[in-house]
């Protein structure tokens, strides 16, 4: 019979049943090392005992109350959050894609504030944004938005690391009103926003009085090895979008702004009727308490060091390998070729990853990976894709 289940995923020939740390286990009872963290979401890993007990407190008090009432586990969180961020203010939703549609319309009311009917949004050549109308609009993916034209309008794109091209945006189209970049590029494949780059893309919004927004949905929460991506380069954003790992698994998205942007919203203006509940906030809490008692900025560079400098060794020289990249627990490996036949393969290897833009093999590992692990990763990816090079059509 085929399946109830809208056909929007190709889905691989596994169902896991259960987890413990890095390890997950399928239905049939196989064993697999999670590199994955189901797309950077599992930041404590699996069944993590402190979250495990913590979401077990909470559903026994208050899962849901609604935004029309006070919510202190909510307080706590923004609070906390603009802590690590050097934010002013925080708005919770559930996902990457709410997060982002936040900040573009918090881009859009600031420049209506400023006086500009029909304000422009700056965004990136293979960014990813997500799949609503206007982050899929904000995207630069053309099989992300094929078929559900008319896109949105208001976004100017421009390809990554371009000063001159950013720059030039300026001259150009006055209507501007922010530059939406991720400070890593996910999907877009491991690239890396560069450090003088972002630098310069906060001049140039000080200058024009742009609001810089970071897309740290997939980068932030510490995968990288500071609790934020962009705080590598050392630039501080007017807005940041986060979800994925903040609450290691439990369904949250937070927007964070300073300065102007933190109070460009009014009562009335956003609302999402789950968002900032008291169970994903609790599991945000305690996702960040655990990242932040247990020194896991720490290990998710040192596991990143690890992984990326056994690879680069492994892979010196290697016909078909361009380029092993990223930062701390996010690690990209670029081939020449077509990488997809990987994943299965590794799968049989019993270790779970993903590849994107076709020839980008990804880590995505939880920030608990211990050095074993780290280890058993690399022996086991190592030989796959020495052995998956040498039968691989030459590009
Ligand atoms: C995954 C992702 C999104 C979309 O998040 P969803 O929760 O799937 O809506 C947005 N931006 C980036 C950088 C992402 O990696």
């Amino acid at each position: 019979m085929p399946s109830h289940v809208m056909n929007t995923y190709a889905r691989l020939p596994i169902a896991l049943s259960h987890g413990e740390g890095a390890w997950v286990w399928d239905t049939q009872g196989r064993r697999y090392l999670d590199a994955l963290s189901g797309i950077a979401v599992n930041t404590l890993g699996h069944a993590h005992p402190r979250l495990v007990a913590a979401l077990r407190d909470q559903v026994g008090k208050l899962i849901h109350t609604s935004n029309l009432y006070q919510i202190p586990l909510q307080e706590q969180l923004a609070d906390r959050l603009c802590a690590l961020g050097g934010m002013d203010t925080a708005f919770f939703c559930n996902s990457g894609l709410e997060a982002n549609e936040a900040a573009i319309k918090l881009a859009r009311l600031h420049g209506h504030n400023r006086g500009i009917a029909r304000p422009e949004i700056v965004v990136f050549e293979r960014a990813f944004h997500g799949r609503s109308l206007a982050t899929l609009s904000a995207t630069g993916n053309p099989k992300v938005q094929k078929g559900f034209e008319p896109l949105v309008e208001g976004f100017v794109r421009v390809a990554l690391n371009d000063v001159a091209a950013l720059q030039a945006v300026a001259d150009t189209h006055p209507d501007v009103v922010a530059v939406f970049v991720e400070a890593i590029q996910g999907e877009g494949g491991i690239q890396p926003a560069q450090a003088d780059f972002l630098r310069a893309a906060r001049a140039l919004c000080d200058r024009q009085g742009w609001l810089l927004m970071i897309d740290e949905v997939q980068c932030g929460t510490g995968r990288t090895g500071k609790w934020f991506a962009h705080q590598w380069a050392g630039v501080k954003p007017d807005v940041i979008a986060m979800a994925k790992g903040l609450a290691s698994g439990v369904p949250i998205g937070a927007l964070l702004a300073c300065g102007t942007a933190a109070t460009t919203f009014g009562p009335g203006q956003h609302g999402t009727t789950f968002g900032g509940n008291p169970l994903a906030c609790r599991a945000a809490l305690e996702t960040l308490a655990v990242i932040d008692e247990d020194g896991l900025l720490a290990n998710a560079q040192a596991r990143g060091e690890q992984i990326q400098q056994a690879l680069r060794q492994a892979f010196a020289g290697t016909p078909g390998v361009v380029e092993v990249r990223g930062q701390g627990l996010m690690i990209g490996i670029e081939l020449d070729c077509p990488a997809g036949a990987l994943v299965g393969q590794m799968l049989e290897r019993g270790v779970l990853l993903n590849v994107t833009q076709e020839r980008v093999i990804r880590l995505l590992p939880p920030l608990i990976f211990t050095q074993e692990q780290a280890d058993l990763l690399v022996q086991a990816l190592v030989p796959a894709v020495h052995g998956f090079l040498q039968t691989a059509p030459t590009p």
